[in-house]
This record gives structure tokens, C-alpha cells and sequence, in this order.
């Protein structure tokens, strides 16, 4: 029977992450530095690796049955294929940039300007449902310059931390369009049995290994007497475990807890009487 075919970027932002996904759903993936494409050596998957900008085409003609890419690219390639879960890595915002020295105070004011993009189909779905008429520019790389050079008066361009707007004296202004990595499906694979199995198995593990990422296993020793307030503090998914120790006085606290809550609760742990305080990673959760 044929294998599942899953697109990945082969050298990028999304490249790394990908792969450490696939890792987490238990998949043993060979490495494959400057292969076009690997077989998962424990699951019915093909890997191929491609530009990010042909996955939602490929997985869109079945060349691919799935691809994970960012919701940018497949939103801005109007490729005809299902978005099937959000994988909640590589998120970024599209936005408007504008020079240090003006100011945006109203999307209204955008108006009759010019603005440079390399996503011109979702800059104009956003110009229309704020019903602004102003002028694409399509670019395909280094939009930050065009200001500068007289090109457009405004830009539209991802920006995460905005230091490259910052070092081409634009800043930040209105949100165009919220992104992160995102599976896609063909929609093709309904008709194949063999193939909507094995993508029903992939997206359990995903879910899995999702769920597990935001999330830390804690372990404690605990005085008796500070145990109420340990409980009051940790934030826990269930009830934490407490569990007995040969010592009379102290009990061992276990607990799931969201990862970015242990540096706000350390110290109040330590004070209410916590002390070897372990936080360990989960590698899967099955909620
Ligand atoms: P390719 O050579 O495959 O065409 P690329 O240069 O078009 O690669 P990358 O820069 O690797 O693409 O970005 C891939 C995706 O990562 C983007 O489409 C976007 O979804 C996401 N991304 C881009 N910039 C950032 C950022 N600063 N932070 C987080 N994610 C980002
Ligand atoms: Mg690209």
C-alpha cells in the first residue's frame, strides 16, 4: 500500500520545527540533508522537502497529500486545499508598516496611498473589507526598502520582533493578518481509505504531542504543614498526586502544570515550604 506523502519546507523558518513536530509524534526520520525526499523508517510516510511557496499547489494537485506551511502562503496562494489543524509554531503577523516620521491613526487614512507587499491577494481582501481603495505594488523580496527609495508610501509585511522595520526607519502599525504553521489536506485523500487512516493516526500523535508541548511535569518535596498552600499555588491541569516519603514530615508533590507558569510560582513554592523542586518536559499527553 502506498505511504501518506507530507510536504515540508526544505530550508527555512518552518524547516526545523517541522521536523521536531514529527519527531514528537514518535516518527524516527533519518537525516536528509539535501534529499528531495525520506521515508519515515516506523510509519507509513513520505517526506518531501520543497519550497514553501509550491507546497499548497503540490498538496492542491495530490503530488503531496499533505504539507505543513504557513497560513500566510496558503491563504496568499488561494490553493484549493483544506486547512486541517493549526500547529501553533512559526507565528507571525502581516502588517502595515510606516515610515518613523509619519503617523496612522485611522485604517481611512491609507486611502488613495501606495503600498508595497509580497501578499498582494491578502492585502487587497483587507483593503476591501475596510473598504479602502489604495495601490498594490507587488514585490517579491525586501519590501522594508521600497519606502525609502519613493517606491510606496506604505508597506505590508510580516514582522515578528520588527527590528528589520526598525533598521529601515519604519515602524509598526495596523494588524493585517495573524499567521502560524498549519497542516494542509488535498482533497483528494477522501477518496483513498489506506490514506485517510494513516493521516486519522498522524493527526492523533499531533494532537498528542501539541498538547504535551505547552505543558511541564512538576515534582516536589513538601512540608506537611506548608502542603495546603503548595496545592493553592500550583496551577495544575488535575489534581496534583501526593505521595508519602520515608520521612515523617515531608510528602512529594507531582504535578502537570502549563510550562510558563513555573518561573511566576518558584518562588512562592519555595517560601510556602517546597524545596527540590524538578520540572521535567512531557514528551506526549493523551487528554
Ligand atoms: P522558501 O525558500 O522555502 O521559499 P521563504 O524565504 O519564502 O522560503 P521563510 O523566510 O523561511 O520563507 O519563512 C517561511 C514561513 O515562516 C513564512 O511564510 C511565515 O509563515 C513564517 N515566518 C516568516 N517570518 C517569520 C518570523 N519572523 N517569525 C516567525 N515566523 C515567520
Ligand atoms: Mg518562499
Amino acid at each position: 500500500m502506498e505511504n501518506l506523502k507530507l510536504a515540508i519546507q526544505k530550508k527555512g523558518r518552518l524547516t526545523e520545527k517541522s521536523l521536531q513536530l514529527l519527531k514528537n509524534c514518535g516518527l524516527e526520520i533519518e537525516s536528509y540533508s539535501e534529499r528531495l525526499m525520506i521515508t519515515v523508517r516506523n510509519f507509513p510516510l513520505d517526506i518531501l522537502f520543497l519550497r514553501d511557496d509550491d507546497i499548497p499547489e503540490y498538496v492542491q494537485d495530490g503530488v503531496a497529500d499533505i504539507g505543513i506551511i504557513g497560513k500566510n502562503v496558503v491563504v496568499e496562494k488561494s490553493a484549493n486545499v483544506s486547512i486541517i489543524k493549526n500547529l501553533g509554531f512559526s507565528k507571525c503577523e502581516l502588517l502595515i508598516g510606516i515610515p518613523e516620521n509619519k503617523d496612522l491613526n485611522d485604517l481611512a487614512e491609507l486611502e488613495g496611498s501606495t503600498i508595497a507587499t509580497s501578499y498582494p491577494k491578502i492585502l487587497s481582501e483587507f483593503l476591501s473589507e475596510n473598504k479602502i481603495k489604495a495601490k498594490i505594488v507587488e514585490i517579491s523580496g525586501s519590501v522594508e526598502i521600497t519606502t525609502s527609495l519613493g517606491v510606496a508610501d506604505y508597506i505590508c509585511d510580516i514582522v515578528s520582533t520588527g527590528n528589520t522595520l526598525r533598521m529601515n526607519h519604519l515602524k509598526k502599525s495596523f494588524s493585517v493578518f495573524k499567521s502560524e504553521a498549519v497542516l494542509i489536506a488535498s482533497e483528494r485523500i477522501d477518496a483513498d481509505q489506506n490514506k485517510t487512516s494513516i493521516l486519522a493516526d498522524l493527526l492523533k500523535r499531533i494532537s498528542s504531542a501539541l498538547n504535551a508541548r505547552y505543558s511541564k511535569y512538576i515534582m516536589m518535596n513538601v512540608k506537611k504543614d506548608g502542603l495546603a498552600k503548595v496545592l493553592q499555588i500550583i496551577p495544575s491541569l488535575k489534581s496534583p498526586t501526593v505521595l508519602s516519603l520515608a520521612s515523617e514530615d515531608l510528602v512529594a508533590v507531582h504535578a502537570v502544570i502549563p510550562s510558563d507558569t513555573f518561573w511566576k510560582i518558584s518562588d512562592d513554592l519555595k517560601e510556602a515550604g517546597a524545596s527540590g523542586i524538578l520540572l521535567l518536559p512531557i514528551e506526549n499527553m493523551i487528554l
